[in-house]
């Protein structure tokens, strides 16, 4: 968006909100008209029956018990117990995610009030037809088939710097690592390759004291250096806890048994420890802290149990002498939050709580705190200097997904209305009211909790205080008790002091040669006709207020006027493509239901028009320009859904060559296959987000067509990319559609603008996402939808203070798709440590992985790869060198120690190491890389953690009686086993890995054949077959689908086909055949790397 706009926006974050002047203003005021819907956000097609009154948890305090530093915390000094109970000028809550088509009764009447005296659990307001229906989409970054992967061998630290010299040096390095106490003793074979399948998971719970060494069965423990926690009842490692019925310990819950120090392989319950007690020295970086400091992880690799040598391959005899299973499991981990944290709410009244892993399924209840579903951050607990925070290297980010769909069960923000006068506002520096507001002079006047400035309560929001110094109406209003909400916006927010008019969605369809021969533009004819009834809709609209419009293109393109009063539609044909502009205003964009007949004829018509085509040439921006165009006419923001096939090379603006080059793979302009070929798109992206424009983009290409410039203006905008190469209507269109539907069916907001705002002493400096930024601040996006997240980096400008925390407001101002405006409010408080090892101990990997990989996968644009492989290697080894100098005990230089809430951070740093972008195989595109590298950019961190570390489940171990998935195991090959079936899955594609020596019985439930070699090679589908084992899988396959935001691609690999190599890359602990080190490899190379550090 323009600097103009920032006019248009301006007193979101410019002047003071006019005082109260009564509820006058028409559809917007305080007080619904008659007749005018109110519109709830979100719910498309289900709106809600009548809401219950939510109320006050009872009893709950979510001060009490709060470890760190002693004392209490909460939310501000007005509030210890949180309640909403909302009353008055309240408007129904909205709704979010992409409810089913049809499902869901309408809203008796727009406006829906609040009776202050229900008190049904706030958790039971929302009806199920809200629930988010995730239409299954895909994408395809991957193609089997493609020229098998080259096979060679790279040395296994090659990427990492200098190559340890010769074995010799490895093993120095390794016997380097070793501590005294522990003796190493040979354990059995590890059962390499498919023969002997490892257990999935290893025994026993998990415990948060285990060091990182020391075989499963026989081997004496080490030492775990930490004091003994004096009284162990209280905090564990990882984020500090209520000690309330409330939420649950958000990672670590108290474990019996933890002050006998828990050491052993990952996952074993050990005894007690002989050495533990009087081992720690001193605690000079925990003395104040009431709670023990996280338990570090400790690698020793000559104790720990190694495959014997002779039973490996030749080539690993050197580097796998450490225990795959004495080191890290992701699995383990996941597993162990899964039983700590899985079956009570997270309540999130507690300043600086530490979520629940996002693979954890976990209900939130709002107290105060925006839910990780809507933010996450790297740390819960930042340093109090910058000091503090460059030593650790720790980043500190927060992971937003403002419009994120919640669980049905889980309420959705609440609308406030404020009437003309808008929302109340600091003075200052104009945050919103929120919870942390600290109202003084008996309620006259406030103080602002980022900023400390002091503003004149607004006579209309006055009210008394209690005697805690709380506002009476403390449980009626949102802004006062929830973490998040939202605001009714007045004009003031708008463009040009002007409400805006409902968005509209433009489909802009390619019917050059290739689209039209695959048949593609009659699929996408007949998809529309009956996908048009699901434009996404507010609660209790009887229906959409999404205007449509058409465009056919090729080298030239076709507008159609669908007006309702004609009998046909009509064609017009732009073939000046220079200079674009919309040949016709009235009759472009229309009202479904007005013209479904000339819309259906259109869609009938348009296959037939162009089934003898014979122009293989396209253009592409003069169609996005199109798009603009028709916006700009009608005065509206939208969406353009454009279903492109090639690179545009007729002659046109924004016209491409054929730039790639793999040969620039691993040169210095490497860069330039990221980056765009002609600013041109950045331009137009540009005028795009001024307008509301923004465009989502379906590609269809048999050959490269220059993703990383055709994405610019989608990547801008916050439009999605999806991918589809060589497309086949048998094997692809399924996925497609499924993409296609829910695309179009889910939430958005339009001409976004997002800031977050901070407390004194950190602020936001960084950005990452599918947005355009025009200052150093705000955040736009032509459309937001509830997918895509933004990744916000922060750094200290001052000190700050352990008593008061941090704060973070996220204000994002957007329009519905009603065209109401809204303002939606997150608000998170941190924990501040003046302890590096507080710092460590509230960290949460997943969100740093999300971090780090959005940063790296930036710095591909202005950095060789290897540049950018290297830097985030070294951050994470320093990382990790802060923590083993200044939190763990003095112990032998010899021995890794990970941070608890940090130990898997090596393996999955590896996997983005390995990663396609940043160390590509011979088999990935340049478009593949281009495309990954901007869907990485939006993901959340759920995303990314099963993008860079697949889920693996072994389906013939699935129980077919139970809804339950079978337990994930780690991703390696020598855990697979030839009896055996395998699904994996990372967001974008589902490999079903079948071993030789399946049983013929389950091959004939799955596949329908007798033997495994007449599985067909390539198969895409499993068959439908009526026996328990097949509806199983099905049914797993089914909810996988469900959960992404894209349907994944089905690939079936046979065990020893070529297709397997596909798969194989996808096994992350193993040495890939890209040069990517193995798991056990990087780990060991990281030592290195911190000891580097630490000498
Ligand atoms: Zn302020």
């Amino acid at each position: 968006m323009s600097v103009n706009q920032q006019a248009h926006t301006g007193p979101p974050y410019g002047r003071p909100q006019p005082g109260y002047q009564g509820y006058q203003q028409p559809a917007y005021g305080g007080q619904p008209l008659p007749g005018v819907p109110q519109l709830q956000y979100g719910a498309y097609n289900g709106p809600m029956p009548g809401y219950q009154q939510p109320a006050p948890p009872q009893g709950y305090f979510p001060s009490l018990g709060f470890p760190s530093k002693g004392s209490p915390v909460s939310l501000n000094s007005d509030t210890s117990s949180l309640a909403p109970n909302f009353i008055g000028s309240l408007r129904a809550p909205s709704t979010s995610g992409a409810p089913p088509p049809a499902s869901g009764a309408s809203l008796p009447s727009g406006h829906l009030t609040y009776s202050p005296f229900g008190q049904g659990d706030v958790q039971n307001g929302i009806p199920a037809s809200a629930a988010a229906v995730q239409r299954p989409p895909a994408s395809q970054p991957y193609l089997p088939g493609s020229a098998p992967m080259p096979v060679s061998q790279t040395p296994t630290f090659q990427q990492y710097g200098p190559p340890p010299a010769s074995v010799q040096q490895l093993s120095n390095h390794m016997a380097g690592m070793t501590i005294g106490s522990v003796a190493a003793s040979a354990p059995p074979p590890a059962g390499l390759g498919y023969g002997a399948p490892r257990p999935p998971t290893m025994p026993g719970p998990p415990l948060p004291g285990q060091t990182v060494a020391g075989p499963p069965t026989t081997q004496p423990n080490h030492v775990s250096s930490p004091p003994p926690p004096s009284a162990m009842s209280g905090p564990q490692p990882g984020p500090p806890m209520s000690g309330l019925h409330g939420p649950p310990p958000p990672t670590h819950p108290p474990q019996p048994g933890y002050q006998m120090q828990q050491n052993g392989s990952f996952g074993q319950v050990r005894g007690p420890q002989a050495n533990y007690g009087g081992t720690y020295p001193g605690t000079p970086n925990y003395g104040s802290q009431p709670g023990p400091p996280p338990p570090p992880k400790r690698l020793d690799p000559d104790s720990i149990p190694s495959p014997q040598l002779n039973e490996l391959p030749p080539q690993q005899k050197p580097r796998h002498r450490i225990d795959p299973d004495a080191i890290p499991s992701p699995i383990q981990v996941i597993e162990d939050d899964r039983s700590n944290c899985g079956s009570e709410p997270f309540v999130t009244g507690v300043r600086g709580q530490v979520p629940p892993l996002v693979t954890t399924d976990f209900l939130v209840k709002d107290q105060g705190n925006a839910s990780p579903r809507y933010i996450r951050c790297t740390s819960y607990n930042i340093p109090c200097t910058s000091d503090m925070a460059k030593q650790s290297q720790v980043p500190l980010a927060a992971v937003i997904k403002p419009l994120a769909t919640l669980r049905p069960e889980e309420t959705l923000p609440y609308l406030v209305d404020h009437g003309e006068s808008g929302p109340v506002r600091c003075n200052r520096c104009k945050a919103y009211m929120c919870p942390f507001m600290q109202f003084i002079e008996g309620g006259r006047r406030f103080q602002c909790c980022f900023c400390s400035c002091v503003t004149e309560v607004p006579p209309h929001y006055f009210q008394h205080l209690d005697h805690t110094g709380k506002r009476v109406d403390f449980y009626d209003r949102p802004e006062l008790s929830l973490g998040s909400y939202e605001f009714l916006a007045t004009v003031d927010y708008c463009k040009n002091n002007k409400f805006p008019s409902p968005p509209a969605f433009i489909f802009m369809i390619d019917v050059s040669y290739n689209a039209v021969k695959s048949g593609l533009v009659r699929l996408i004819c007949e998809e529309l006709k009956s996908l048009l009834d699901y434009l996404p809709r507010e609660g209790n609209m009887e229906e959409s207020a999404i205007r449509v419009g058409f465009v056919t293109y090729n080298k030239v393109l076709h507008f159609y006027n669908v007006k309702s009063s004609l009998a046909q539609p009509q064609m017009m044909v732009v073939s000046d493509v220079a200079d674009m502009f919309v040949p016709l205003l009235d009759g472009f964009l229309v009202n479904v239901n007005e013209s479904r007949t000339v819309i259906a004829s259109l869609l009938d018509q348009i296959p037939e028009m162009f089934a003898d085509t014979r122009e293989t040439e396209t253009v592409f921006a003069p169609v996005i320009q199109a798009g603009l165009e028709a916006l700009k006419a009608a005065e509206c923001a939208g969406k353009l859904f454009i279903f492109h096939t090639s690179l545009p090379i007729a002659e046109a603006p924004g016209k491409l060559k054929n730039r790639d080059d793999k040969k620039l793979i691993n040169t210095d302009k490497e860069k330039t296959l990221f980056q765009p070929q002609t600013s041109f798109y950045n331009n137009l992206a540009k005028d795009c987000v001024a307008q509301g424009c923004c465009v989502d983009l379906f590609l269809f290409p048999n050959q490269y067509l220059d993703v990383a410039t055709l994405g610019v203006v989608t990547y801008q905008t916050g439009g999605s990319i999806y991918k589809y190469a060589y497309f086949q209507l048998e094997t692809d269109q399924d996925r497609f559609l499924n993409d296609l539907r829910r695309d179009v069916q889910k939430e958005v907001g339009f001409d976004a603008v997002m800031r977050v705002r901070t407390s004194t002493g950190i602020r936001a400096t960084d950005f990452f996402g599918a947005f355009y930024m025009s200052n150093t601040t705000d955040v736009e996006m032509a459309g937001l939808d509830c997918d895509k997240t933004i990744t916000v980096e922060f750094k200290h400008d001052d000190k700050l203070s352990e008593d008061s925390g941090a704060l973070l407001q996220c204000a994002l101002l957007y329009t519905s798709c009603a065209g109401q405006r809204r303002l939606r409010i997150h608000n998170l408080s941190l924990n501040c440590c003046t302890q590096l090892a507080d710092l460590y101990r509230n960290c949460e990997t997943d969100t740093l992985i999300n971090y780090l990989a959005k940063y790296a996968y930036r710095g591909v644009l202005s950095s060789p790869v290897k540049t950018v492989r290297d830097a985030l290697v070294n951050q994470c080894a320093q990382i990790l060198a802060c923590y083993r100098k200044n939190c763990a005990s003095p112990s032998s230089a010899g021995q890794l120690i990970l941070p608890e809430c940090m130990k898997l951070l090596p393996v999955y740093l590896n996997c983005v190491l390995k990663s396609d972008v940043l160390q590509p195989g011979l088999e990935v595109t340049t478009d593949d890389r281009a495309y990954i590298r901007q869907l990485v950019t939006s993901m959340d961190v759920a995303e990314t953690n099963v993008f860079f570390y697949p889920r693996l489940l072994p389906l013939t171990k699935a129980d077919v009686d139970s809804d339950s998935l079978p337990a994930a195991i780690r991703n390696s090959e020598e855990r697979l086993s030839k009896g055996d079936i395998y699904l994996l899955e990372n967001g974008l594609n589902i490999f079903v890995w079948v071993g030789v020596n399946v049983q013929q019985g389950l091959i004939q439930n799955l596949f329908g054949v007798s033997s495994f070699s007449q599985i067909s090679n390539g198969l895409s589908t499993l068959p439908v077959l009526e026996n328990p084992f097949s509806k199983k899988v099905r049914s797993i396959i089914d909810m996988l689908q469900m959960q992404r935001s894209r349907y994944m691609k089905l690939i079936i690999v046979k065990q020893e086909d070529k297709l397997e190599m596909l798969f194989k890359h996808f096994l992350v602990e193993d040495k890939s055949l890209s040069g990517g080190a193995s798991y056990v490899d990087f780990l060991c190379h990281m030592h290195k790397e911190i000891r580097q550090l630490l000498s």
